[in-house]
């Protein structure tokens, strides 16, 4: 490969919300052992999600495939009330992952339906988040996706908001909800839009790096929407060649020139690392830094309340340690555990902090 520099795009890979939820998991299969389940990917990453199949998590898209009583955990995208409810009625112990940011979205469908509004919601055909959030009030809410699904859209006698999918491209949602307004101008919208900062992070790193670039490679899966909106973003702002990729396995050997290098927001930053380190760029890689993220979202409320009891059964009745210190929770990276929960898997300690293998140096930062 003949690459001069690779521009690496920041924030890039494991948000807020991602990171919660693999630690959740790690954690709840840490307290019960496997088998634990999980209803439908925890994270829309095929590595994340085949590390954690070798780990004894056992996905599946229909809960009544789970085992009566057996420890089952809802994925980050958000769940179906009904999927809730079955798995409460399972009798197992329950844990939703879902990230904040979408339990928001949940709230305002909610509190809007039963005020009577009418709910046109841009979002994805059949991604989870968006199956999940329509089905709060399905007899209220109208999926669209272009300003053309927003012409369709029948005339309402009711109120209407405007709320959307957290990992939409930017400009998906600009567009839509131009159309939105300018269809109906009394609309009710959120004082700040559903976009979450993590895929508006990602994708204004990508933008100050893009014209650049002669190719840009995103690594993230096809199933992850706010990955498909960087690959979009990227073609839109002209580089030549944009290619998404899983892993370092999938990269062409004809790369060349500078190339730009993000991941989205379930990719592990591990997976970076070994992309970079396959380009190998003979001038090194520049970090480009847009913005620090400094969110973070603690454990579950159902993983904080189990976690005490544990604690309080191990410490009080056995003088044993804890099986995870919350306490670590934050300073503890999601790769790490996944790298390591095989080797340790009732203690996160605070040095696993840390990257996951070293990437070639990355001499300047903007
Ligand atoms: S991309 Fe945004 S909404 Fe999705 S998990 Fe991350 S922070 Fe939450």
């Amino acid at each position: 490969m003949g690459v001069t520099k690779v521009l690496l795009a920041s924030p890039r890979g494991f948000c807020a919300g991602v990171e919660m939820a693999i630690k959740a998991l790690a954690s709840l299969l840490g307290a019960f052992g496997p088998p634990v389940y999980c209803y439908h990917e925890i994270v829309h990453n095929k590595i994340v999600v085949r590390r954690f199949e070798e780990m004894g998590v056992i996905f599946v898209d229909d809960i009544s495939e789970v085992p009566p009583g057996s420890p089952v955990m809802l994925s980050a995208h958000g769940s179906a009330p009904e999927v809730q409810k079955a798995a409460n009625d399972l009798g197992s112990y329950v844990v939703d992952s879902v990230c904040p940011l979408v339990t928001k979205v949940h709230h305002e469908v909610k509190v809007r339906s039963g005020k009577g509004y009418r709910i046109v919601y841009v979002g994805h055909e059949g991604h989870e988040e968006a199956v999940g959030t329509m089905a709060v009030a399905p007899e209220s809410i109208h999926r669209v996706e272009s300003p053309e699904d927003v012409e369709a859209l029948p005339d309402f006698d009711e109120p209407v908001a405007l709320l959307a999918q957290t990992t939409l491209g930017h400009r998906d949602w600009t567009d839509v909800a131009a159309a939105a307004r300018e269809r109906f101008p009394e609309i009710w919208t959120p004082g700040r839009s559903d976009l979450c900062f993590a895929t508006t992070n990602r994708q204004a790193a990508l933008e100050a790096i893009a014209e650049r670039c002669e190719t840009f490679v995103i690594v993230g899966s096809e199933n992850s929407s706010n990955t498909v909106a960087l690959e979009k973003l990227a073609k839109r702002m002209g580089c030549e060649r944009v290619l998404r990729i899983n892993g370092p396995g999938e990269l062409p050997n004809d790369l060349s020139g500078t190339v730009g290098l993000t991941a989205g927001a379930s990719a592990p930053e591990e997976l970076v690392n070994d992309v970079l380190r396959e380009i190998a760029p003979e001038e090194g890689a520049e970090e480009v830094r847009v913005t620090d993220e400094e969110e973070y979202f603690p454990p579950p409320r159902q993983l904080r309340d189990l976690l005490k009891i544990v604690t309080g059964f191990a410490t009080v009745t056995l003088g044993a340690e804890p099986p995870v210190d919350l306490s670590a929770d934050r300073r503890v990276a999601a790769s790490a555990v996944l790298r390591r929960f095989c080797d340790s898997p009732l203690r996160m300690s605070n040095g696993d902090r840390q990257d996951v293998g070293a990437a070639p140096a990355i001499p300047a930062s903007s």
